[in-house]
């Protein structure tokens, strides 16, 4: 880890301006620990193989220099040429990196242009590779289509990345990599990244790479807890849904949330039970096309979107695989899908392994940003949160309870509780499977209508939303609303000192004042919110 005295910062890394600008629009104040050792490293044209996991900042730490090599080898180049490749084995992750790229080069007028193949149909794409890109970002089956065809040309390449290589070759496109090769010059630089040393990331590292350095960060695979905190509710299965809306209807809940519960029907019965307090949010889980779960956690990431709930956390963060959908191997790897910014991950039901909740947590506290892992715990959770419990202490190196009790008052929020027990009741399983159903209509004409559109359709995009009301359960009115005498005493007090202002500035004071009512919720980043 580096120590505060040779820590260095962007500006010291010799970075051009319009990068340096870049960055500080995106928010960033200082580098992630694997982007401040390996960015000056690929600086200098070093062979780099970089072991990190996702949420560290590995996209920017590849993206930065080669956006720099570009700029330095245009300022005096004479032919356009594609001077680097990335290779990623899942279109979300393409679609991912491309943003990222196109995010750090914004002030780089037209200079470096970025293409993903995964995106558009193969026509189109066979227009804009004949203009040479200089980066090009594919799959593995697209290059080789483009690469055989004879669409594209990588004999000028200077760079290459392999982005998540451990999953290169376990999703089954070893064949697809060793033809790639082959098209490759003899001489380039090569960046491999990749959370695990697998024996194949070996077998590749041999085939690409040239006496690299090897960065193996110790980085654990839990954010420090000065960044990320745990806090639990001790709260039964009926009371689960009053403390929900509490949170929600009383603001104390800030920024983004993602609401991870155990199966796809509670993901639509948390939906319309939400929907029933005009409290607004999309569904993601293994059911939706891909191109609409990419587009749920793009809109998500501007900030169109509060609230995520999702019904599978290994979708989200495949360690395991499992995803690997034969369908469509290209589109079913979801690890790396970024969440950006969020403040929250609420476990409204416990994780029934260890591993989850690992995973679950992995989506806040990204970067170098805070966030907290909120969960109900039951009687019956008991047990896993203990287990949980000893494997957060190993990985802090502490003694101390690492899971903390937020700091909740059942009877404050009695009022909710009958609310939350009509509403809750309200939703039968006819409507949970109707709402499915119905979602899955409108996602698959949506993703018609989505249909090789990422890319160059944004203003058709904006108008496409997940979070549309199912309408499977009656809406009572009344419930959306939060009447005075159900605000809890600790944050009445100061919403009658504020009673000349507006109802939405009360809500804003009052959730200042909610370290009165709750712990620490650990808080808003830094994280700029577009709307
Ligand atoms: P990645 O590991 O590339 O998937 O990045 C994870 C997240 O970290 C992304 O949301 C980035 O926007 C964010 N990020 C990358 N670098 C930084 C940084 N230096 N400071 C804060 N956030 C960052």
């Amino acid at each position: 880890m580096s120590g505060d005295d040779d820590f260095v910062n962007f500006h010291q890394m010799e970075l051009d301006d319009r990068i340096l600008k870049a960055i500080s629009i995106v928010g960033w104040a200082k580098p992630t620990l694997i982007q401040e050792k390996a960015i000056p490293l690929l600086l200098e044209g070093k062979d780099v193989i970089l072991r990190a996991r996702t949420g560290s900042g590995k996209t920017a730490a590849f993206a930065i220099p080669l956006i720099q090599r570009i700029l330095n080898s245009k300022s005096n180049a004479d032919e356009q040429i594609t001077s680097a490749f990335v290779l990623t084995p899942s279109k979300e992750l393409c679609q991912q990196t491309r943003q990222a790229i196109s995010q750090l080069s914004s002030l780089c007028g037209k200079l470096i242009k970025v293409v993903d193949l995964s995106s558009n149909d193969t026509g189109a794409q066979k227009h804009v590779l004949s203009e040479r890109p200089d980066i090009v970002i594919s799959t593995p089956g697209r290059i080789v289509h483009h690469l055989v065809s004879g669409n594209v040309d990588l004999k000028k390449m200077e760079v290459l990345v392999i982005d998540e290589a451990d999953l290169i070759f376990s999703y089954g496109f070893e064949k697809d990599f060793k033809k790639i090769v082959e098209f490759l010059p003899a001489i380039y630089q090569a960046m491999l990244v990749s959370a695990t040393i697998t024996e194949d990331v070996v077998e590749m590292k041999k085939i690409v790479l040239h006496n690299p350095v090897i960065l193996k960060l110790e980085e654990p695979d839990l954010v420090p807890e000065s960044q990320l905190s745990h806090q639990r509710i001790l709260a039964e299965t009926n009371e689960k849904p009053a403390i929900l809306s509490a949170l929600f209807k009383l603001h104390l809940l800030r920024g983004k949330n993602v609401i991870f519960v155990n199966t796809v029907d509670r993901c639509y019965k948390l939906k319309l039970f939400l929907e029933q307090f005009a409290v607004k949010s999309c569904v993601l889980n293994s059911e939706l096309p891909t191109s609409i779960r990419c587009h749920v956690i793009n809109q998500f990431n501007q900030g169109k979107y509060d609230i995520i709930i999702a019904s599978d956390e290994k979708m989200l963060d495949d360690a395991a695989g499992t995803t690997s959908s034969k369908k469509d191997k290209e589109s079913g790897v979801s690890r790396g899908i970024d969440f950006q910014c969020v403040s929250n991950v609420l476990n409204f039901d416990f994780p029934l392994d260890v591993s989850s909740y690992i995973h679950r947590a992995g989506r806040t506290a990204r970067g170098t940003n805070k966030g907290s892992v909120l969960s109900f715990v039951s009687i019956r959770d008991q047990a896993m949160n203990d287990k949980v419990e000893e494997r957060l202490k190993a990985g802090y190196s502490s003694e101390e309870t690492i899971i903390r009790n937020y700091q909740f008052k059942m009877e404050e929020v009695e009022a909710f509780r009958y609310r939350a027990h009509d509403a809750w009741r309200a939703i039968t399983k006819v409507a949970v499977h109707e709402a499915r159903i119905k979602e899955i209509k409108q996602e698959i004409f949506n993703s018609e209508k989505l249909k090789g559109f990422f890319s160059d359709h944004t203003r058709e995009l904006e108008v496409l939303r997940h979070d549309k009301p199912l309408k499977t359960v009656k809406i009572q009115q009344h419930l959306s609303t939060v009447p005075d005498y159900i605000v809890p005493n600790s944050l009445k007090r100061i919403a009658n000192s504020t009673n000349k202002r507006t109802r939405s500035t009360h809500f804003k004071k009052y959730s200042l004042a909610k370290a009165a009512f709750e712990s620490q919720i650990n808080n808003p980043l830094s994280c700029k919110r577009k709307k």
